[in-house]
């Protein structure tokens, strides 16, 4: 479906052989506990941190590779693949894109080695999709930079040994990494909440936490707009995870239609539900050729992805994988309604990709912005 290279390819398979062979019997067990397990695996095979360079334990490769392996694994456990694409595209990343040597010396190798994770902390209470209006914030006290705040909505606090939080500078947005380990007087869990899909997401205090130098990632106008353009590859991520939890549903949904048999026949051979899985895939198609696509276009500008076609993607990804997961679920009948059926938490998964890393609006805020901004883009 997509051209690649014989290097793409062999991860290509390799990931899937593995992830079929390895984690196919406890795909659906996890429920947000981070499969450590499978973590250490793919580590040991090297395929966990495949765009973060080699010496921090990675593979050296591009955000194109990191998304391949992400929808290799998705497509059998999908909490492997949000694992993977939290090492990968969320803070860890970020730590290898705008941190010190110090910084990526200190909290890479355990990412890569699937011993650690980093959360990335920007929600607040106050301020959800209008980001800059945050109260976190750093002040400079006798030389030393002291941050203050509160963030919500936090996913992996428990299993992180750190988070990147997004925070006000007196010179205005920027992010720095803060240590959740060891610091007990500094750190406030208000309150661990469970979503929809059974993950946790934490609110917490930050108390006169003292943030040393080497741990600021971005600050002051370039350093943050650095950081927002870095945001448009976690989309893309985002994306590539939605389009592999909506490949999962619409392959269990193709072998359980022409499995199940009603008025004498299987049910896939009703138009009414050939139609259905016709129209999934179509679905699907289309969005990860619009995945694939920013992320081919962004590495040929030098690897930021454009915002007109990272958004657009996240967007179409997150309503996509709520379609098909729904459909693919109807094709189950009460079958896929029943908790504890793959199916059911799919469907539940793919709601969360309609919030996360952005909502559906923002999203088409971003698209009709670059739009009235930069016209209709060329054709090609
Ligand atoms: C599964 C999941 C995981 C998450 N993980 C993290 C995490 O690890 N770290 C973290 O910091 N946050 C995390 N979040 C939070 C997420 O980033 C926020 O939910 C998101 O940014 C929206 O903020 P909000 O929920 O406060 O909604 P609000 O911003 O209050 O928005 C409420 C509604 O209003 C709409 N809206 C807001 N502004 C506009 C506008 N200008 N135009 C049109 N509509 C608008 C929104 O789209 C939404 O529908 C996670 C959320 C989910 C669901």
């Amino acid at each position: 479906m997509i051209s690649l290279s014989a290097e793409q390819e062999m991860i290509l398979s390799s990931l899937e052989e593995l992830a079929e062979s390895e984690f196919t019997d406890r795909a659906f067990e996890w429920e947000g506990e981070p499969p450590w397990e499978n973590a250490e695996l793919l580590a040991d095979r090297g395929f966990l941190g495949v765009n973060i360079a080699e010496e921090y334990g990675g593979g050296g490769m591009g955000e194109f590779e990191a998304m391949l392996s992400i929808e290799a694994i998705g497509q059998v456990c999908p909490d492997t693949a949000e694992f993977v694409y939290n090492q990968q595209m969320v803070a860890a990343r970020a730590i290898e894109m705008f941190g010190s040597e110090a910084a990526k010396q200190r909290y890479l190798p355990g990412v890569t080695a699937g011993e650690d994770a980093i959360a990335i902390a920007i929600s607040e209470p106050e301020a959800g999709s209008d980001v800059g209006s945050m109260n976190t914030h750093v002040e400079e006290i006798d030389g030393e930079l002291v941050l203050n705040g509160e963030k919500i909505w936090v996913s992996n606090i428990p299993h992180s040994s750190a988070a990147v939080v997004w925070t006000k500078f007196p010179e205005g947005l920027g992010s720095v990494i803060v240590d959740l380990d060891g610091n007990d007087d500094e750190i406030e869990i208000q309150q661990h909440y469970t979503n929809m899909a059974g993950h946790t997401q934490t609110q917490f205090y930050m108390h006169d936490v003292v943030i040393p130098e080497e741990h600021v990632l971005t600050r002051g106008k370039e350093g943050f707009k650095k950081q927002l353009q870095a945001l448009n590859w976690e989309r893309l991520g985002s994306a590539t995870l939605a389009n592999s939890i909506a490949r999962c549903a619409l392959g269990k949904a193709l072998d359980y239609a022409q499995q199940r048999e009603q008025f004498d026949q299987p049910i896939a051979d009703f138009q009414g539900i050939e139609w259905k899985l016709a129209d999934q895939f179509k679905q699907l198609e289309a969005s990860r050729t619009l995945t694939y696509r920013a992320a081919l276009n962004a590495e040929r500008q030098g690897r930021i992805p454009d915002r007109l076609d990272a958004s657009l993607a996240k967007l179409y990804s997150g309503e996509m994988v709520e379609r098909v997961t729904s459909e693919a679920l109807q094709i189950h009948g009460a079958n896929g309604y029943q908790q504890g059926h793959p199916l059911e938490y799919l469907y539940r998964l793919a709601r969360g990709r309609r919030l996360a890393a952005g909502t559906d609006e923002v999203q088409k805020n971003q698209i009709a912005r670059a739009l009235k901004k930069n016209g209709l883009p060329p054709l090609a």
